[in-house]
């Protein structure tokens, strides 16, 4: 052939390729809309307990295609009335918090370990979780015998957290497995991916973070290299923190599954609920 008529046969194939793939991995997204998801960052905490209660909000998350959640409430109380009436679905996590105002002192708190270790009798929850800190809050005697707590009773700790501070929780005990919450919030996937690379027992849950992984809905390339790099390590989720965040619940896993829909099939098997399953079992 001709260069030119090699050019325009590439071309020609190349369109047709791109099309048959995008026919594809539409018909796979649209079969696989109904992936079964563990929503790894869930709250029932005082203020949804009048307008929300617990049956209320089991339909949501039934609804929304929720199989299993992790749950942590303010108090803790509220975790446990949805454990009570769906073990099943509900995964408890134990927050240092016994009020909001906790959320400010905990970890310089001493009163926190005796707290935590009282709630755990009940052998219910499975991690410790979700809690606030950040850079040299993590340098205190209780953040030291919290990590030694959950390395002894093997609990998986739900860190809403900086680098730094996660880098100091590891470094206080290598053992721990660590759920990163909302994969920092702010950091971007080189910096998501390369604590997982340093740290192989830590998580990410990607709650707050559709926009950035998912501008608009179209997978971010970046964020998707690191998903399929990471698909081991990432877990989906929402965030209940507030009360108005009920009733956002649907369309946030909307958003979910059109980034799911996006990756590898396995990929978003994982994601979606296997990396959870693995945890949790
Ligand atoms: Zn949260």
């Amino acid at each position: 052939m001709r260069p030119l008529v090699i050019t325009a046969f590439l071309a020609l194939l190349g369109a047709v390729l791109i099309e048959s793939g995008r026919a594809q991995s539409q018909s796979v997204g649209s079969q696989r809309g109904h992936l079964p998801l563990v929503d790894a960052h869930i709250h029932y905490s005082a203020p949804d307990w009048a307008s929300h209660p617990p049956e209320r909000v089991l339909a949501i998350l039934a609804r929304a295609g929720i199989q299993r959640a992790l749950v942590s409430s303010t108090p803790d109380d509220g975790t446990l009335a949805l454990y009570e009436k769906d073990p099943g679905r509900i995964v408890p996590m134990l927050r240092p918090y016994r009020t909001r105002e906790d959320m400010g002192t905990w970890w310089d708190d001493p009163t926190v370990i005796p707290y935590l270790e009282e709630r755990l009798k009940r052998r219910v929850h499975r991690g410790i979780g979700e809690f606030h800190l950040h850079a040299d809050q993590a340098r205190t005697p209780v953040i030291k015998r919290l990590a030694a707590l959950a390395a002894r009773d093997n609990l998986v700790l739900h860190a809403h957290s900086d680098e730094a501070a996660i880098i100091e929780l590891f470094r206080l005990e290598p053992r721990l497995r660590i759920i990163w919450a909302h994969a920092g919030m702010s950091s971007g996937p080189r910096e998501v991916g390369a604590l997982m690379d340093r740290y192989p027992t830590l998580w990410a849950d990607l709650s707050i973070r559709n926009e950035d992984v998912a501008p608009g809905g179209g997978l971010d390339p970046e964020w998707r290299a690191l998903l399929v790099r990471h698909a081991d390590r990432f877990l989906v989720g929402t965030d209940t923190w507030t009360t108005s965040r009920w009733d956002a619940l649907a369309d946030s896993i909307a958003q979910v599954r059109v980034y799911l829909s996006q990756l590898p099939p396995d990929v978003a098997d994982k994601i979606a609920f296997r990396n959870a399953q693995r945890l949790f079992p």
